[in-house]
């Protein structure tokens, strides 16, 4: 048996085989000199390429919809585009070796795509480099990451919010990165699934992948590679009392979260997708108090359709029903990143265009989200609220174009309702303000992640700044308290959907300083209730 430690982001026990993560590495092979045989590599890499994208296609039929299985199949029918596979050949016969010829003719008919006065051709440029990078990579010896059958524990270095989105979340027991921190989107992410993960860990890839059984510990922060007979007895008791845990907590389903003196708490969920939302159903959650709009657009090669960002918030609207959703608007930059939008790389991406200030700079991306929340308002309680505010008229100059859409809509006889617009607070200006941002909002909910990374200058990606990334800073919790009392001199509510939403050692202070709404991932919800419930003040 070997064991380690690492920083535990969800209590619980976790026991399975465990899958290593790898990032795409390529290694260009030496090229033959021969075209005869450089022609033949390329014709079994556009097999291997058929077969791999006909099982995806089969999957994105049954997991992701039809609309994403349509991509996939476009590219399908790319494999046999003659212009496409002459222009490899004529490359290989002019010297060129076949994975360069591959990606290379790829490009140049991508491009034309690009180029051309028509959105659906434009579109198809991303699918033809998307194919040609996929053989590529077959021809590169990449054959990328391949799961097993079943559920297992992963180990990567740390994940990306685009590699996370790829995984199968229902067969994932654990996440055991070595980089990561407890407010980084893996440990995100592992809360809302409920899965004990450790972040930070000491774990090798070399111990993942040579031991049969990985076991996490996620109350201590221990993981153990094979555990010992005794290890293994401790584990499984512990798992079966935290089944128990569980099971006593059940009493507070369906109750309502009212502390002893009276104050009503709204206990809502954080979601990043609709499956997410019927998690929060099921985890008895008042509502959903952030909804993480940039997963719908990670993981993909294009920009999702209004069509598809309709459907995506309608069906949210309409799992929840009367209970409020707040939704936030598109959060893209810092560590959630994406190719497709051409935005250029940055020296200090959390301090660049990232949030409302890249939708205010591109319209073109801001607007069909707008049009599509505003079309879904009309099948739920939907209220928005915009990201990374630091300043007055950036929410002005947002509420202005959301009034336009609005306007546009119902001319275009498109029932919509009034959508509440709050502020996400986290930037430290956006708090310092709070007293003037409260009077051009309906609410205000804090997003502490940020804001303890921002107000106490500490990156929250940064492993190494662990100790410094200190949520119960007085700085903050000044910051905190000043936002509550802005809120509540100006009639508006507030509540709290960062990561400390969820902090029992806050939770009552939080109450106590005039926030009636705190928001988590939803396995918490239970817990917090009892809280709230037990709480006097
Ligand atoms: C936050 O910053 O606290 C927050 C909830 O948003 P995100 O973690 O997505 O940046
Ligand atoms: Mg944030």
């Amino acid at each position: 048996m070997k064991k380690g430690i690492g920083l535990p982001v969800f209590s619980g026990v976790a026991i399975g085989p465990a899958v290593v993560y790898r990032k795409a590495q390529r290694t260009l092979p030496v090229p033959s000199g021969d075209p005869a045989v450089e022609k033949a590599k390329f014709e079994a890499a556009v097999e291997t390429a058929r077969e791999q994208l006909t099982a995806l296609f089969e999957k994105a039929k049954v997991e992701i919809g039809e609309e994403q299985a349509a991509i996939v199949e476009v590219q399908l029918m790319m494999l046999d585009d003659l212009d496409y596979l002459d222009g490899v050949n004529l490359a290989i016969d002019n010297g060129s070796a076949a994975a360069i010829a591959a990606l290379d003719t790829g490009e140049e008919i991508a491009e034309v795509f690009a180029a051309m006065d028509d959105e659906y051709m434009n579109a198809r440029s991303a699918d033809i480099r998307d194919m040609s990078h996929r053989i590529y990579d077959i021809l590169c010896g990449n054959t990328g990451f391949t799961l097993p059958e079943g559920s297992f524990l992963l180990v990567a270095e740390d994940l990306a919010p685009s590699e996370t989105i790829q995984l199968p979340r229902e067969r994932i027991l654990a996440f055991v990165t070595r980089q990561g921190s407890s407010s980084s989107h893996t440990a995100i992410l592992a809360r809302t699934l409920n899965i004990p993960s450790l972040v930070q860990s000491d774990i090798s890839f070399d111990d993942a992948e040579d031991c049969k059984i990985l076991a996490v510990d996620g109350f201590t922060g221990t993981w153990y590679a094979d555990p010992d007979e005794e290890t293994m007895d401790m584990l499984l008791a512990k798992q079966k009392e935290a089944q128990a845990a569980r099971n006593a907590l059940e009493a507070y389903r369906g109750k309502e979260s009212i502390t002893r003196s009276g104050k009503k708490i709204l206990l809502v969920a954080n979601i990043g997708c609709p499956e997410d939302a019927e998690a929060a159903v099921k985890a008895d959650a008042e509502g959903v108090g952030l909804m993480r709009s940039e997963f719908l657009y990670l993981g993909r090669d294009t920009l999702p359709s209004e069509e598809e960002l309709f459907e995506a918030y309608r069906k949210v609207a309409e799992i929840m029903g009367d209970r409020p959703v707040v939704i936030r608007t598109l959060d893209i930059g810092a560590d959630k990143q994406v190719d497709y939008m051409g935005l250029e790389k940055e020296e200090n991406p959390a301090l660049g265009l990232r949030g409302l200030r890249i939708c205010l700079t591109r319209e073109e991306i801001f607007r069909p989200q707008l049009r599509a929340i505003y079309r879904a308002s009309a099948y739920g309680n939907l209220n928005m609220m915009f990201p990374m505010v630091a300043s007055v008229w950036e929410l002005k100059a947002a509420k202005a174009l959301c009034s336009k859409v609005r306007a546009e809509l119902e001319e275009e006889g498109i029932a919509t309702k009034d959508v509440p617009i709050g502020v996400m607070v986290e930037t430290p200006a956006a708090a310092v303000l709070a007293h003037e941002l409260a009077k051009e909002s309906a609410f205000f909910s804090v997003g502490t992640n940020d804001l303890t990374q921002y107000t106490l200058a500490v990156d929250r990606q940064n492993a190494k700044l662990g100790e410094f990334y200190d949520p119960y800073h007085p700085a903050l919790l000044a910051l905190l308290a000043h936002i509550a009392k802005a809120a509540n001199d100006n009639g508006i509510w507030a509540g709290i959907c960062g990561e400390l939403g969820a902090d029992p050692k806050l939770q009552e202070k939080f109450i106590e300083m005039g926030y009636t709404e705190l928001s988590m991932a939803a396995g918490r919800i239970l817990e917090s209730r009892k809280l709230v419930c037990e709480s006097e003040v």
